[in-house]
């Protein structure tokens, strides 16, 4: 399966899945799909190349690039490219695994990739992020095309670096084409695509809470903690402050943010304008008067799970493995109902297992718990990518509304794809009231990219 002495995040997103369809009735049912499972878990394609730039102070540096074009069955490849120190093969081959079942979840027809940079773009002015991204797409240049591979954002890559990669790609191939996502609005890009993980994240939540409470409930008046304060979390939070929930914490790789009476759409917004600055939530907390009038309080070298207090509902937005099993089981007994992940992979095994214990053997003094992973939490990212990429073919833009509906639309048939896979496919006693959404999501994908 791998070439490579020891790929842990890449082995940890496999046997998530592996585990998810040996626990069903699916190769019982259909033993002629167990055969793919070898045949998917080997990427197509991977690139691996030098990106050399001088930076600002005249001197040469050198870092790693990759491109996993991982499958292709079901259309181009697509996934995003990460720039962040921590990027290496494991790490892409487990994103671009991940991708292939998502891209299908989102009912689109694309292949899945993934593929970064190993490089800290901190305290970097624009013209040397530029000279990166000109350096990474020379070579990315001879792979990629929009009917072969179609890249987008992802951590560390956003609306600057896409703007700097699209010049790059024209410059070098004397092409436009929809070649990239996350373009700017004018020049080929689609509205609600910065928007669409975070509101996706929230669309699905909102689909497990009217399914949990027979409509019942909502997000109006629940306590939600997330992780992050990119470009997922910004959106989710903003969603939820829209829908009536109150946010009681967002965090950065240094530290987290709580706020008792709830994070306000403003400081969403302060700590967006900041963050494309490469400030720290410290920092931010520290330079803004807005966050002293409602008392955010700031707490240094920890992710904000076991310090939300009484917690409804739990996003992690950050990154992989970014809830241990003793975090999941704090929040289990701060009374969290449902986890939904912006993240690809932000919860651990263990944390996953905390959070299954607790769906299926709810009590009434502990409620069930029900947890969905990223692979159809947080497609609406790529979901509006692929509407963006039938924009683009189309010489066509449209509107806020339709784009939301879409992404509504595709979020909630997601939803449903998953329960009724796990309906079908596995045995549980409660499957009818809370079936398995890591099995339901791992279930319904990998059956479409088998088929395909
Ligand atoms: N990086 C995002 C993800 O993890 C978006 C990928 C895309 O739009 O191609 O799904």
């Amino acid at each position: 399966m791998s070439a490579a002495p020891f790929e842990p995040e890449f082995q940890q997103a496999h046997d998530e899945i592996v585990s998810s369809l040996r626990d069903s009735t699916l190769f019982e049912v259909k033993p002629e799909y167990e055969k793919v499972l070898k045949i998917v878990a080997v990427p197509e394609r991977i690139i691996q190349f030098r990106v050399s730039w001088e930076n600002d102070k005249g001197e040469q540096e050198v870092a790693t690039g990759f491109r996993v074009q991982y499958n292709s069955a079901k259309g181009p490849y697509k996934g995003g490219l990460r720039f962040h120190p921590t990027v290496n093969l494991s790490i892409l081959k487990f994103l671009g695994f991940e991708q292939i079942f998502k891209n299908a979840l989102t009912g689109l027809d694309m292949g899945g990739a993934k593929g970064g940079l190993c490089v800290d773009l901190k305290g970097r002015s624009d013209g040397e992020i530029r000279r990166i991204c000109y350096s990474f797409m020379r070579e990315l240049s001879r792979h990629i095309g929009q009917d072969t591979d179609v890249p987008a954002g992802d951590i560390g890559v956003g609306g600057r670096e896409i703007g700097y990669l699209f010049g790059a790609y024209r410059a070098y191939r004397n092409s436009w084409e929809g070649v990239l996502t996350g373009k700017g609005l004018n020049w080929g890009g689609s509205l609600i695509r910065p928007e669409a993980t975070g509101y996706g994240v929230i669309y699905f939540t909102q689909a497990m809470i009217d399914y949990a409470t027979k409509g019942k409930e909502s997000f109006e008046g629940k306590r939600v903690a997330i992780s992050g304060s990119g470009n997922v979390a910004q959106y989710a939070a903003l969603k939820v402050i829209e829908l009536g929930g109150k946010v009681v914490s967002l965090s950065d790789s240094k530290g987290c943010i709580i706020s008792e009476s709830g994070i306000t759409s403003e400081q969403v917004s302060a700590i967006a304008d900041a963050k494309i600055r490469f400030k720290s939530l410290e920092e931010i907390v520290g330079e803004f008067s807005a966050f002293a009038e409602n008392k955010v309080q700031y707490v240094a070298g920890a992710r904000p799970w076991t310090h939300a207090g009484k917690v409804d509902i739990a996003l992690p937005c950050a990154t992989q493995n970014e809830v241990s099993g003793d975090e999941a089981k704090a929040l289990v007994a701060a009374g969290v109902k449902f986890v939904a992940e912006g993240s690809n992979m932000g919860c651990t095994p263990e944390a996953i297992h905390a959070f299954e214990t607790a769906r299926l053997t709810a009590t009434s003094t502990q409620g069930a718990v029900w947890y969905v992973g990223g692979k159809a939490s947080n497609l609406g990212g790529v979901l509006v990518s692929g509407l963006e990429m039938a924009q683009n073919s189309q010489r066509m833009t449209w509107t806020r509304e339709t784009v939301d509906q879409e992404l509504k639309r595709g979020m909630i048939n997601c939803f449903n794809d998953c329960i009724n896979a796990a309906q079908t496919y596995t045995n549980e006693t409660n499957k009818d009231t809370l079936p398995s959404l890591v099995k339901g999501a791992n279930l319904a994908s990998f059956i479409k990219v088998a088929d395909a």
